[in-house]
């Protein structure tokens, strides 16, 4: 594995929470181009465990207070934050004057400043910057696009997009941040409603002109002191499509969209999950289901990290593409307190 190795690039991760350690981490297995060469973490005895199975260098551990050293480090070409939103700003600016690439977690940052400095900062160091819109390389989502670009479904007008699940913040540790704002930056919209905002955008292949909102929280619910629950908004894209979007932190879990077109609807049902998804299309002649070869969507992100550095590319999913989404949710967030149409 000496020569494969030779030409992956090395990855230093950056918090060993929930994602990292159930999802990204065994996906580099996968990878053509990535390996993990470096962890940082705030528990030593984690870190150590996790070293040794990926068979990283004892020496290649961090803790948050030397990460900057990170620096001398050669065999990390690219940092990978999977800390909670408030913290991506941070990280991001030290991972660049460290001299490194840097993927990012989605959401961005919980403000339009922190993702202008993420990617001022990179540019700065001439490094690259990538977004974690895992949905964006995963093999239904891209076919569903190529689908929608070749005009299967006639003219698009209309479509539709949930994302929502049931956040336990005392039984789920991973969940605990995502109801404190200044950690999350807000609530389900920033988690998993950014999802069915990031899919509004790529299938049409446009960008909103305005948004409405509602902000249906209910605030006796002790989960939802400081962050939003149920949020339903629309965006207008200048084609002429209504995207009707929701997202919710106290529904049975849904992670779907439709796509309405003049001749048939695309359906995406799991859409946005880790695995399994379904595509179903439906014309006058019925309905008809989609086989495809799922793939694995975590090392096809990665390896396209990897291959931006290695070929000097812009990632397709760049700081200004998670700059566009916190931008429009702020926007949403706007229209949910004033109650009016937002131009964006
Ligand atoms: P976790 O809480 O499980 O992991 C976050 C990790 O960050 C912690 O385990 C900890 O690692 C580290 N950390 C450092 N400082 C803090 C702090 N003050 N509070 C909490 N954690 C801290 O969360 P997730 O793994 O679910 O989410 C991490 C990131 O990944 C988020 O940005 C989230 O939005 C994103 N995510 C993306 C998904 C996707 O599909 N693309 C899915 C799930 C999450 P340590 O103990 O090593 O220091």
């Amino acid at each position: 594995m000496q020569y494969a190795n030779e030409k992956k690039l090395g990855f230093a991760i950056v918090g060993l929470g929930k994602f990292a350690t159930e999802q990204m981490m065994p996906a580099f297995r996968d990878c053509k181009h990535a390996r993990i060469t470096a962890l940082v973490s705030g528990s030593p005895a984690k870190a150590e465990r996790l070293a040794r199975e990926y068979g990283v260098a004892a020496d290649s551990i961090y803790t948050y207070q030397n990460f900057d050293s990170i620096k001398d480090n050669p065999a990390v070409d690219v940092v990978y934050i999977v800390l909670p939103p408030a913290l991506h700003a941070e990280y991001t600016v030290r991972a660049a004057r460290a001299g490194k690439h840097v993927l990012s977690e989605k959401p961005m940052a919980p403000s339009v400043k922190e993702c202008e400095q993420m990617i001022e900062a990179c540019r700065k160091a001439g490094k690259k910057l990538m977004v974690a819109y895992r949905a964006q390389y995963e093999p239904f989502n891209l076919d569903a696009i190529a689908r929608i670009r070749k005009g299967e479904l006639g003219r698009v007008m209309q479509l539709t997009a949930d994302h929502g699940r049931i956040v336990d913040p005392t039984g789920d540790k991973a969940d605990a941040w995502r109801v404190v704002r200044k950690m999350a930056g807000g609530g389900s919209l920033m988690d998993i409603g950014i999802y069915s905002l990031n899919a509004a955008r790529y299938l049409t292949g446009e960008e909103p002109v305005e948004v409405t909102a509602t902000d249906m929280t209910d605030k006796s619910d002790p989960r939802f002191q400081e962050v939003e629950d149920r949020i339903h908004f629309t965006l207008r894209f200048p084609g002429g499509v209504l995207a009707t979007c929701t997202s919710a932190y106290s529904i049975a879990e849904v992670k779907r969209f439709r796509v309405f077109g003049d001749k048939a609807w695309l359906d995406l049902d799991p859409a946005t999950d880790y695995y399994q998804h379904t595509m179903t299309i439906g014309t006058k002649q019925g309905k008809q289901q989609i086989a495809l070869r799922e793939g694995n969507q975590f090392a096809a992100e990665l390896d396209h990290m990897a291959e931006c550095v290695l070929q000097n590319k812009t990632p397709k999913t760049p700081g200004e593409e998670g700059l566009r989404d916190i931008r429009l949710i702020q926007a949403i967030y706007e229209a949910a307190r004033t109650g009016k149409t937002v131009k964006v």
